[in-house]
């Protein structure tokens, strides 16, 4: 993929990217006294909000649409915001671009559809506008790197990618996990794509949001878009989880920010020292693990000799006991020391397996 770094499309601050604004369009009322109170906050970069919502089921509030494009236009003209809205096909993104909308955005529903992201990316094709792809509904990091890769064929370089966490079935804390390990795994992939937070609709309820977007800052991602509403209580959609300005305002203000790298000599040097502990604890493990490799196969070879089975049901209740009792009794999570155990023991049982039928 060829990105354009996320401060070619829009003035990266000290501070991280703000995204703000209501999850719907609902009249110019609302979102001039939306934008009225953001403005003042002076730390949103790029005002939200959808003007088709594609809502799970029917009957519920599904967007103005056009007219809504006109009022946006005016909350460009009267504060002087860049706008976003979501596409979710061919004719919505004809429309965006007919209205001047700065940035376009693709929801986790359409970034599961291969066919409507193409036909977005097919409108697109020489046009020179910033998209921001969200992740796919589920937990399938190659539908989120696909979605993104159909829209920088189509020429697209101003790219970004949202979190916005993965539905699991059942009642769980989070409306949607965020399963930091994806955006993680993306950030590997592909370094020089910026990656948003979307700690609302990870969230679901406006008490999760501030833990969220602490934890995206603490992983480095580059901005955030949480939704803001003058009078959360009579939004027509997503009421439960959206913030007023001020309390938005509040929110950020408490961030911590952290830097990627530090310019602080005895900073640099202490974390180098750090490491190399490290480095010499990983070399002790690696150790120990070609000792237990060896023990193992000197297991299986016994076994072998005397036609004993490689599985022993107690042997195994008593290695996973008493692991998980010796890591709580020097305080490292049992839980953690468990998985650790079963990745042995499955490797324990490939190497005897290998023996006996060798
Ligand atoms: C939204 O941003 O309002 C939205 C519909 O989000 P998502 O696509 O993440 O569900
Ligand atoms: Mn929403």
């Amino acid at each position: 993929m060829k990105i354009a770094s996320l401060n070619t499309w829009l003035p990266l601050t000290a501070e991280p990217l703000l995204i703000a604004g209501p999850c719907g369009a609902e009249s110019l009322e609302q979102l001039v006294a939306t934008a009225k109170d953001l403005k003042e906050l002076n730390k949103v970069s790029l005002f939200r909000a959808g003007v088709w919502k594609p809502r799970t089921r029917p009957n519920a509030f599904e967007g103005k649409g056009e007219e809504a494009l006109k009022w946006l236009n005016e909350i460009k003209k009267e504060f002087g915001f860049k706008i976003t809205v979501e596409v979710a096909n061919a004719q919505h993104t004809e429309l965006a671009l007919k209205y001047g909308i700065d940035v376009l955005w693709i929801g986790a529903r359409t970034t599961v559809n291969p066919f409507s992201v193409q036909e977005i990316a097919d409108v697109l094709k020489g046009v020179d506008i910033p998209v921001m792809v969200k992740n796919p509904i589920h937990a399938d990091l190659q539908l989120w790197i696909g979605a993104l890769e159909r829209i920088n064929n189509s020429g697209i370089k101003k790219l970004a990618a949202i979190h916005r966490g993965f539905h699991v079935y059942g009642k769980t804390k989070y409306r949607n996990e965020p399963m930091w390990q994806i955006p993680i795994e993306l950030r590997t992939l592909f370094p020089g794509l910026p990656i948003i937070c979307d700690p609302s609709h990870i969230s679901g309820n406006k008490e999760l949001i501030s833990s969220v977007a602490q934890k995206a800052l603490d992983l480095g991602m580059n901005g955030l878009m949480i939704e803001s509403h003058h009078n959360p209580s009579i939004a027509l959609s997503d009421a439960e989880q959206q913030l007023t300005p001020k309390n938005l305002g509040e929110l950020i203000s408490k961030l911590i920010l952290r830097k990627p790298i530090s310019i602080d000599d005895s900073v640099i040097d202490k974390l180098a020292e750090l490491r190399n502990s490290i480095d010499e604890v990983d070399e002790e493990l690696i150790n120990v693990l070609k000792k237990r490799t060896h023990i193992i196969e000197e297991i299986g070879a016994y076994k072998k000799e005397h036609n004993i089975t490689i599985f022993q049901l107690e042997r195994w209740q008593e290695i996973l006991r008493t692991r998980a009792q010796l890591a709580q009794k020097l305080g490292v999570s049992p839980n953690h020391v468990e998985k650790i155990c079963q990745l042995l023991h499955e490797e324990s049982i490939r190497i005897q397996n290998s023996l006996m039928n060798k």
